[in-house]
């Protein structure tokens, strides 16, 4: 199989959103007037984002979905998207399961396939996703104000003790492993929520690199601090709720900067409360609120008797010293 006939057979669908798919030099779009088009692009590479035996339909849905996972964070609906693609060799089951899984969550957000690129090498996908935001609506990091709540989706750190149990660094009992392991091979990009937020956050941001360092990206953008309240951060992963309970510190440490989340974490004003734990209500994900956006810069973790914790927190750097 060539690399046409590998683009014609896997990677070609109608598209009739878009102006121009796959097959010419470009693919066109047309954006509505009144409308922004909202652009990210997200790159794994194999042995550095994902196991090389990963099973390919859960890869083909995950390089999507942390995609779309930024699109959520801006509040943009989803139209299109590029593959470009480095392949060791032309596996036909392996380009089969892994279309499948990319395909099945593009069709379920209307997300047309456009056009890309493919070429032989080290296991690489980076995709481009293009989205659609009324215009100057979309949610950036940039507007926390003192005084709003800060609130994350859905459950967080599991991903990171699926990725710990893997290496074999933490023995995990049954249905929390499996309940870790699909939230790290399978996130779901919380797309109706961010549009639901629009008009109602300040800021938000989706959680790749671990909650601290990206509500992190949002206090310096908006020039502002928190405070997060342990106790609840400690009821955020999924496996407490699947009756396992890791040590509390490193419990903490996994919710703070664990990564591969693919949540939301946004402010809102106070009077917004009502409305934001309806969204989630709507959309079938958890809200909880964890903590204040005040004036003094930085990150601040307080225990229930409003003492500070102790709690490690880097977010996670490709290029960080050791
Ligand atoms: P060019 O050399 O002009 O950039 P290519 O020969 O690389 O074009 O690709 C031919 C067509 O197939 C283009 O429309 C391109 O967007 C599309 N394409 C290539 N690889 C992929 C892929 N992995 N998924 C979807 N479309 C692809
Ligand atoms: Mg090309």
């Amino acid at each position: 199989m060539g690399e046409f006939e590998l683009i014609r057979r896997y990677f070609t669908r109608p598209t009739p959103k878009a102006v121009l798919g796959v097959g010419d030099d470009c693919a066109l779009l047309q954006a509505p007037p009144g409308v922004q088009t909202a652009i990210s692009s997200d790159m794994l590479v194999a042995g550095r984002h994902f196991f090389p035996d990963v099973a390919p339909r859960t890869l083909g849905h995950k390089a999507l979905a942390v995609n779309l996972s930024d699109l959520a964070a801006c509040g943009a609906t989803p139209e299109a998207f590029t593959l470009a693609l480095a392949l060791p060799q032309a596996d036909e089951a392996w380009l089969q399961a892994f279309s499948e899984g990319l395909l099945a969550l593009a069709d379920a957000y209307g997300c047309e396939l456009i056009g890309g690129d493919t070429t032989q090498g080290p296991l690489t996908i980076c995709i481009t996703v293009f989205g659609e935001v009324p215009r100057g609506q979309a949610l950036l990091r940039s507007g926390a104000q003192v005084g709003d709540d800060v609130f994350v989706s859905g459950t967080l750190g599991d991903a990171r003790l699926a990725l710990e149990a893997r290496r074999g660094s933490v023995v995990v009992p049954e249905p929390a492993l499996q309940a870790a392991c699909q939230r790290m091979d399978l996130p779901t990009p919380r797309i109706e929520l961010g549009q639901s937020l629009r008009g109602i956050a300040h800021a938000a941001a989706d959680i790749s690199d671990g909650l601290a360092g990206d509500l992190g990206h949002i206090l310096q953008q908006s020039g502002v601090g928190a405070t997060l309240h342990a106790p609840m951060l400690s009821r955020l992963m999924l496996v407490n709720r699947l009756g396992w309970q890791p040590p509390p510190q490193q419990q903490l440490q996994w919710v703070l900067s664990g990564g591969d989340d693919y949540e939301l974490v946004f402010t809102a004003p106070p009077e917004a409360r009502a409305v934001v734990q309806a969204a989630g209500l709507a959309y079938g994900v958890a809200i909880t609120r964890i903590g204040q956006i005040d004036a003094e810069p930085g990150l601040r973790v307080l225990d229930a008797a409003g003492q500070p914790v102790e709690a490690q927190w880097k977010a996670f750097d490709h290029f960080a010293a050791p």
